[in-house]
């Protein structure tokens, strides 16, 4: 049932967003500074992406989008300890889901963006090597043979100088030998490094002679053991950033005091211009979650979830597990803006973002996540009507299903109350509720087994009240939904919730003691027959509860579903009454 090409309703464009980089974006395209914009989108693969990587993706792929430009997808992978293939394809299958339906236009994979293959900085180690070469030839860099320990005491700290290193002013030829023979193996880990001769005093800590290569004898992922010295990120990125031609190179803020050494690389380095520029923005911190990798690493490692993409997780795969759409993360991150200020967004907004987009697209359907089993006494036995319900309200295309309506139900334990409060408008004993396109019944007798425990209510149907029918004038202030109880589909509905109970888990220390443990409740619930055809990435309304889709581990034999969420925010403080 999965209804065509899901960008289909939403080609109306989003109107797009203005910021102070699309400001910038704009006006070098006005003074025609570059032929084409170009940006990138450098993730490295130690880790599954996140949120707050969608909020970058939006921005490096919308500017592309906007501006007519490409936008690279760029493993960052310089650090082969962390880095794994598997990672590497769960983030090309991230991107493509979130953007895959831009597809109009070229999105800087390789092979004309019809293959997905990433661009990768470890396929640039020969011309990167060969830069370093040229930054010792032109005596802006050295061998240095101090221990980390001791690179770092020589620093010295940003409210003191550093000290010089003793190896800085070692001759150019002794440096183009000692760095061949650290490319040749001849050292082991750790004993020298690469560094920038920049200065020592700088008040930017990360200008007094920073790290440019170092030696690593571990296999990497991409290239495996052709290499035992690595750059460093700094390094790699600028010329990376160059090699690609990219012309607008966007990061969160935390880079903005690297940026003088981004533009001190590429400058020293004579290379042909135009050069790229890098700009930072204020990353995405999520209200009741935690985004460091390290961190998520450490849930799914503990096994506090069950995966990266544990529904739970603010993953970009644990979301589309739970059902959000990439369009709902897109008007997200659209929303949200681009800022040089950093702070924490509310959980709601995605949450509305959320339940807006699911709202047009979701197909209504009924389900009982706790059932009560009903009888309704004046129904023949065996009878089975047929009752016609509209599968989406907001999508007249959406079309029409029946429901079979029969002597049992199951109603919500939660809309019977045997001695309700005032304002109670759902069944009670002697009460009257109208079951959603059906009748109205009424509740004659509440059946207890021995141990007082309600088995089953007794009701009769107005049979003249039907919904839509010629008689159904007559009104009941509550309308309940219901399944058939010999029709329904039996399901495991898995009802997910925030993973931690307060909105900074960072913010008070120990992330972990801040989980909440009621993130996940399993119910076993029953479902209106249609849900047996239920389809992966459809996505449902029951109505009154949610928005719920099927989870992958669906086998012919059980279903499982997950909730994405609830229909109302259930951690917002009671609305006053008027
Ligand atoms: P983390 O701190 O979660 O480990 P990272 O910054 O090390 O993330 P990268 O893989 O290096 O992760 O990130 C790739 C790109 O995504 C970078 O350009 C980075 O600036 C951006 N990015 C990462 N986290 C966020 C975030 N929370 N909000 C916006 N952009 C982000
Ligand atoms: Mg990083």
């Amino acid at each position: 049932m999965m209804t065509g090409n899901p960008e289909s309703k939403e080609n109306a464009p989003v109107a797009a967003p203005s910021d102070f980089i699309r400001d910038i974006v704009a006006g070098h395209l006005a003074e025609k500074k570059y032929p084409q914009i170009h940006t990138r989108f450098p993730p490295e693969p130690n880790g599954y992406l996140h949120i707050g990587h969608a909020k970058s993706i939006c921005l490096n792929f919308g500017i592309a989008r906007e501006f007519g430009g490409i936008c690279n997808l760029r493993m960052d992978d310089t650090n082969p300890t962390k880095e794994e293939v598997e990672y590497v394809d769960s983030i090309i299958a991230d991107v493509k889901w979130l953007i895959g339906g831009w597809a109009d236009q070229q999105l800087g994979f390789k092979s004309g963006g019809k293959s997905l293959e990433p661009f990768y900085a470890s396929d640039y180690f020969d011309q990167i090597y060969e830069y370093a070469v040229a930054l010792i030839n032109k005596g802006k860099a050295y061998i240095c043979d101090l221990t980390p320990e001791q690179t770092d005491e020589y620093r010295g700290a940003p409210d003191h100088p550093g000290k010089d290193s003793p190896f800085r002013n070692r001759r150019i030829s002794e440096n183009l030998d000692l760095f061949a023979r650290m490319k040749a193996g001849e050292f082991p880990h750790g004993a020298r490094t690469l560094r920038a001769k920049i200065d020592m005093s700088s008040p930017n800590v990360w200008l007094r002679d920073p790290i440019l290569y170092r030696i690593r004898h571990a296999e990497h992922h991409h290239t495996g053991n052709k290499w035992c010295i690595y750059p460093m990120y700094d390094f790699a990125h600028c010329i990376s950033d160059y090699i690609e031609g990219i012309t607008h190179s966007i990061c969160t803020l935390e880079f903005e005091v690297h940026r003088p050494l981004y533009d001190w690389i590429l400058g020293n380095l004579e290379l042909p211009r135009p050069l790229p520029h890098q700009y930072e923005f204020a990353r995405l911190s999520l209200g009741y979650t935690v985004m460091s990798k390290r961190k998520l690493l450490q849930l799914v490692t503990e096994k506090i979830v069950t995966g990266w993409d544990d529904p739970r997780m603010p993953t970009i795969s644990g979301l589309r597990r739970r059902g959000v759409t990439p369009e709902a993360l897109r008007h997200f991150a659209y929303n949200i803006g681009i800022t040089k200020y950093n702070g924490l967004t509310d959980v709601a907004v995605l949450e509305h973002a959320i339940r807006e987009d699911l709202n047009k697209r979701a197909l209504r359907r009924l389900a009982v996540l706790r059932p009560i089993k009903v009888v309704i006494t004046n129904f023949p036995e065996g009878k089975i009507e047929e009752l016609e319900a509209v599968n989406n309200p907001e999508d007249p295309n959406a079309g029409k299903r029946k429901i079979p309506f029969t002597r049992e139900l199951y109603i919500e334990q939660d809309d019977f109350m045997e001695v309700p409060p005032p304002k109670y408008f759902r069944l009670r004993p002697g009460g009257e509720v109208r079951l959603k396109y059906a009748y109205i019944i009424k509740c004659d007798e509440v059946v207890k087994n021995a141990s007082g425990e309600i088995t089953e209510l007794r009701c009769t149907a107005d049979l003249d009240s039907k919904t839509g029918g010629a008689t159904s004038a007559r009104k009941v202030k509550g309308t309940i939904h219901w399944v058939s109880a010999t029709q329904a589909v039996d399901a495991e509905v898995r009802l997910y919730d925030r993973l931690f109970t307060v909105e900074d888990p960072d913010a008070k220390g120990e992330f972990k003691e801040f989980l909440n443990k009621n993130s996940l409740e399993v119910v076993k619930a029953k479902c209106e027959p249609s849900l047996k055809d239920a389809a992966p990435e459809t996505r449902y309304q029951f109505e009154r509860i949610g928005y719920f889709t099927l989870d992958k581990e669906t086998t012919p034999e059980k279903t499982v579903i997950n909730r994405t969420i609830s229909l109302k925010d259930a951690w917002a403080k009671e609305v006053k009454k008027v």
